[in-house]
C-alpha cells in the first residue's frame, strides 16, 4: 500500500521506522533482531536507507596501493522484500542519485516493482567521501528532482531505452526530503523551500523531514511550506540523543541545532546511561506535542537504537 493511502485511511497519528541495511558480512537476522521489538507498535511502513559505494585504498603485498570501490551496506532492495515477506508490512526504500547512473537506478526500480514495493523516497545523497562537492555519475541524476522525474517517467511507461516509450507503467508513490533548518548547501531557507516546491510540483506526494530537536522549527517549516503552496503531508523525522559525543557529531553531520535546554541537561549527565534517559524524555515530549498538533506520522530514525525507540514509542502511544 502507498504511504499516501496509509495516511488518508488513518484515524490518528501513524508510526513508521527507518533502518539501515546491516554492514556487509552480517545476515538478515540482524534486521529481524532490530525490528522484532518494534513490531508491537504496528508501524505503517519501514524505510530502508540506501548507501553509495566508497572509494578505499587497499595496501597490496608489494607495498603499493590498489583503489577499490566498497559498498559497506548493500541490500536495500532485498531487505525491503524480506521485511514485506517476514512481517507483512509495507516498506519504503530510499533511492539516491550519488553513485548510480540512470540505467542502474531503473534496474533497481524494476526490481522494486517486481517484489511488490509501492513506495520510494528519492534523494540526492551526499558527496562521496573523497569529493568536496556532490558530483553526479556520468548519465546519472544530479538532484533529487531529476531522480523523481525518472520515477514519474517510469510511472508513465517511459524507460531509459529510447524504444520503450509505452512500457509497463509502475505506480510508485514518491516521497522527498525536507529540511526544517535548511539543507546545508542552500544559501537560505527561501531558496531551499523553492527547490522543495519544485519537487512537489514535479510529483512528490509527501515529505519526510531531516531530524530536528526543537518542534518550533518544524511548525515554522510546515507553515512556510503551506504559505509556499506545498500542501502534501509533511512527516517529522525524529531521532533520540543517547551519548554526549552527539552534541557535536549531530550538528556537524546533519547541520541541525541542539536546543540550549537539551544541551545543558546532557552536559550535566554523569554517563551515557543518564544521557540516554534525558534523550528519551526529550523525544517523548517532542513526539507528544507533535501528535497533539496532529502530524500525520511520527517517523523514527532507529539507527542502531531499537530499545531507545521502543521506550519512546511505548510512552507516546
Ligand atoms: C528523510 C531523509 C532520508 C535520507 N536518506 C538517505 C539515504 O538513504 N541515503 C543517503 O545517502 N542519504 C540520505 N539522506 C541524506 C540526503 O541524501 C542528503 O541530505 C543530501 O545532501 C540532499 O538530498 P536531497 O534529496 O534533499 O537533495 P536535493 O533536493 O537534490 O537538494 C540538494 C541541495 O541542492 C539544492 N537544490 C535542489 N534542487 C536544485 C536545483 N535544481 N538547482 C540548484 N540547487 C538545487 C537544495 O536546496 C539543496 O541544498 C536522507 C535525508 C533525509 C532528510
Amino acid at each position: 500500500m502507498k504511504v499516501t493511502e496509509h495516511i488518508s485511511n488513518a484515524q490518528g497519528t501513524l508510526i513508521s521506522f527507518e533502518i539501515l541495511p546491516p554492514l556487509k558480512g552480517r545476515s538478515i537476522n540482524s534486521i529481524y533482531d532490530h525490528l522484532d521489538p518494534l513490531m508491537e507498535f504496528s508501524p505503517s511502513w519501514i524505510n530502508v536507507t540506501y548507501h553509495r559505494s566508497e572509494t578505499a585504498f587497499k595496501k597490496k603485498v608489494d607495498g603499493s596501493f590498489e583503489k577499490v570501490e566498497v559498498r559497506k551496506r548493500p541490500g536495500t532492495v532485498g531487505i525491503c522484500a524480506a521485511i514485506m515477506n517476514h512481517y507483512k508490512v509495507d516498506t519504503v526504500p530510499h533511492l539516491i542519485c550519488g553513485g548510480f547512473n540512470k540505467r542502474e537506478t531503473e534496474d533497481a526500480l524494476i526490481d522494486l516493482n517486481f517484489v511488490g514495493v509501492d513506495n520510494v523516497l528519492v534523494l540526492r545523497g551526499d558527496a562521496a567521501k573523497n569529493e568536496t562537492v556532490f558530483e553526479p555519475e556520468p548519465n546519472g541524476n544530479a538532484y533529487a528532482i531529476d531522480l523523481l522525474k525518472q520515477v514519474t517517467n517510469l510511472n508513465t511507461g517511459i524507460y531509459q531505452e529510447e524504444d520503450i516509450r509505452e512500457g509497463f507503467r509502475t505506480n510508485f508513490c514518491i516521497g522527498v526530503a525536507g529540511y526544517p533548518e535548511k539543507h546545508f548547501e542552500a544559501p537560505n531557507l527561501e531558496t531551499d523551500l523553492s527547490f522543495l516546491k519544485a519537487k512537489v510540483d514535479a510529483g512528490a506526494e509527501y515529505i519526510i523531514t531531516q531530524m530536528f530537536f526543537d518542534n518550533k522549527k518544524f511548525f515554522s517549516f510546515v507553515q512556510n511550506c503551506r504559505e509556499a503552496g506545498i500542501n502534501i503531508p509533511i512527516i517529522p523525522g525524529l531521532k533520540p540523543i543517547s551519548n554526549k559525543k552527539q552534541l557535536s557529531v549531530i550538528p556537524r553531520t546533519f547541520h541541525v541545532d541542539i536546543p540550549t535546554q537539551l544541551s545543558l541537561e546532557i552536559m550535566k549527565c554523569k554517563n551515557d546511561a543518564d544521557v540516554e534517559k534525558v534523550g528519551i524524555e526529550w523525544l517523548v515530549s517532542q513526539s507528544q506535542e507533535l501528535k497533539k498538533e496532529g502530524v500525520p506520522v511520527l517517523h523514527y530514525y532507529t539507527l542502531g537504537k531499537p530499545k531507545v525507540i521502543h521506550n519512546v514509542v511505548k510512552a507516546v502511544m
